[in-house]
This record gives structure tokens, C-alpha cells and sequence, in this order.
């Protein structure tokens, strides 16, 4: 828990949120500003800052993520086909510092 980490307080139910799942690692809820018609946050409950502070330790979570977007995949109607993508760092678009990742179908992002 990171006491200034707005997914921290999501997690801790100190703030509202849209929640799709969640299990012992992890919590998906609506992203707040979405751009596709499905736009979940993929979110282990764990705070790790980004996937460059990622350790052994966090191979479980790890694998929940992976195992999560195959959930929503399988379970979510419209969901079959999907981008799952994680920005890591401010200049490659990452602006909340809890490693999340973007659950995106309904729309191709890389279509222009
Ligand atoms: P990033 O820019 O770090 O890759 O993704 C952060 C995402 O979190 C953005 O898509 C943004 O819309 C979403 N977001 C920011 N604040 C909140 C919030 O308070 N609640 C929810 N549900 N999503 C948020
Ligand atoms: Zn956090």
C-alpha cells in the first residue's frame, strides 16, 4: 500500500471504482476515461511501481495478470479479441505509478 497511489485506494476501497473482478491478486475495474467500448484496468494488488521494479517475488501476481486478461477474454461478451497493453514510464504514457494493465476490445487502438 502506497499511501498517495489512487489504485492503492481503489484496492483499499477508499475510493470508488468500477469493479469487474477480483481475486486474492487482483482487481479489474472500468478505466474512468475509456476508449474503447471495454476498457478495464488490469491491477494486482500488490504496489509495484512499474514493470522495471518487477522481482522474482512477484511471479505469482504475475501470472494472475496473464491468467485475468485470459478470464476476461473468455467470460466478458464482445471480449474475444483484445489488447492488453501496460505503459511503463511518464513518456511512454504511463501517468498512474501502480503497474496496471489496459484490457482494450470493441476497437482496434492501432487502427487508424
Ligand atoms: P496509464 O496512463 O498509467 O497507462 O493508465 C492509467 C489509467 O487510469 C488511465 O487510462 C486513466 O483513465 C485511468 N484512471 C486514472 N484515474 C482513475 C480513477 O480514479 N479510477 C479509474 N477507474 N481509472 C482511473
Ligand atoms: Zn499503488
Amino acid at each position: 500500500m502506497s499511501s498517495d497511489c489512487i489504485f492503492c485506494k481503489i484496492i483499499a476501497g477508499e475510493m470508488p471504482a468500477k469493479k469487474i473482478r477480483e481475486n486474492e491478486h487482483v482487481l479489474v475495474v472500468e478505466d474512468i476515461a475509456p476508449k474503447a467500448p471495454i476498457h478495464y484496468l488490469v491491477i494486482p494488488k500488490m504496489h509495484i511501481e512499474n514493470m522495471c521494479k518487477l522481482e522474482e517475488e512477484h511471479r505469482e501476481a504475475t501470472w494472475e495478470i496473464l491468467k485475468m486478461g485470459r478470464d476476461l477474454c473468455r467470460e466478458i461478451p464482445g471480449a474475444d479479441n483484445f489488447s492488453f497493453i501496460s505503459n511503463n514510464g511518464a513518456k511512454a504514457g504511463q501517468s498512474v505509478f501502480h503497474m496496471h494493465w489496459h484490457f482494450v476490445a470493441g476497437r482496434n487502438l492501432f487502427e487508424h
